[in-house]
């Protein structure tokens, strides 16, 4: 067998062959396929304008009016928030699977909740449900102040590293139970309920300003989506607006 020197110690040929291959893999492959996901999934192509052009234009057939719910939705890169599995559905007017055994809420349902809440610039919103962030980064391109809350700690911290990458800037993310709302942030101008809800917790009425709207899907395995708008300290006027199907809003935390 052929032996050559390397490195004071005797290794046969086919050693350092399969050594430079394994260092092709470490140098060459490997951190391309890395290169790949890190920064591949982060792209947003003129195709997936294009989605989001045709998502706007069912929506709006869908009923949605608020020009800047609409001009939100065909601004952010739905496919970002979602597994880069179900990228080619990203734009389909669908909710997914997020991991954790949550969703990401139908487009549809995002524009229908986003525009009972009469959304203005600076407006500070409380979201009960960060999950994905596709609804927070709605909000915050509609120019609101948005402080979000998320039980499940793996979606807390996957969604909290996402926004930097993407350039959306939520003024605060919570890793907590939303039944309590945020008390040392509030008043707010505005709260959305993002999880189907037994029942509408008090701290999130008394959590909102006078003249103060709080959106919230009310039941257990279909949801009626209701809006609340506080009138007086101790008055509220109630909407209902049909049915939903959110992930339950859940007491107990893991
Ligand atoms: N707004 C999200 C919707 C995610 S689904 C999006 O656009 O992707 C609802 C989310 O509510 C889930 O992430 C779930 O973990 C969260 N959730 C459920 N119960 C909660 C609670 N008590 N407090 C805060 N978040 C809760």
């Amino acid at each position: 067998m052929v032996k050559i020197q390397f490195l004071k110690s005797q290794i046969p040929v086919r050693k350092i062959i399969n050594r430079f291959k394994m260092w092709d893999l470490v140098f060459g492959i490997f951190p391309s396929i890395f290169v790949k996901i890190k920064y591949q999934i982060l792209e947003d192509k003129a195709k997936h304008q294009g989605l989001r052009n045709q998502l706007v234009s069912i929506l709006e057939q869908k009923g949605i009016t608020d020009k800047n719910v609409l001009a939100a939705i065909k601004k952010i890169p739905r496919h970002l928030f979602l597994n880069s599995s179900f990228e080619a559905y990203a734009y389909q007017d669908k909710a997914f699977p997020i991991g954790a055994g949550q969703t990401i809420s139908q487009p549809y349902t995002v524009a229908f909740q986003s525009q009972l809440l009469e959304v203005k610039k600076e407006h500070k919103i409380l979201e009960i449900g960060t999950g994905s962030g596709y609804q927070t980064a709605v909000l915050c391109s509609m120019g609101a102040k948005v402080y979000s809350v998320e039980r499940q700690n793996e979606l807390f911290k996957k969604t909290s590293n996402l926004f930097p990458k993407l350039n959306i800037r939520p003024k605060h993310l919570s890793f907590g139970d939303g039944y309590k709302g945020l008390p040392s942030y509030a008043p707010f101008d505005s709260i959305i309920v993002t999880a189907g809800a037994p029942f509408i917790p008090q701290p999130l009425m008394s959590q909102l300003k006078i003249g103060g709207r709080l959106v919230i899907p009310l039941g257990e395995e279909v949801q009626i989506m209701t809006l609340l708008i506080r009138k007086n300290e101790t008055q509220f006027e109630k909407h209902e607006f049909g049915e939903f199907r959110f992930v339950p809003l859940l007491e107990d935390k893991n």
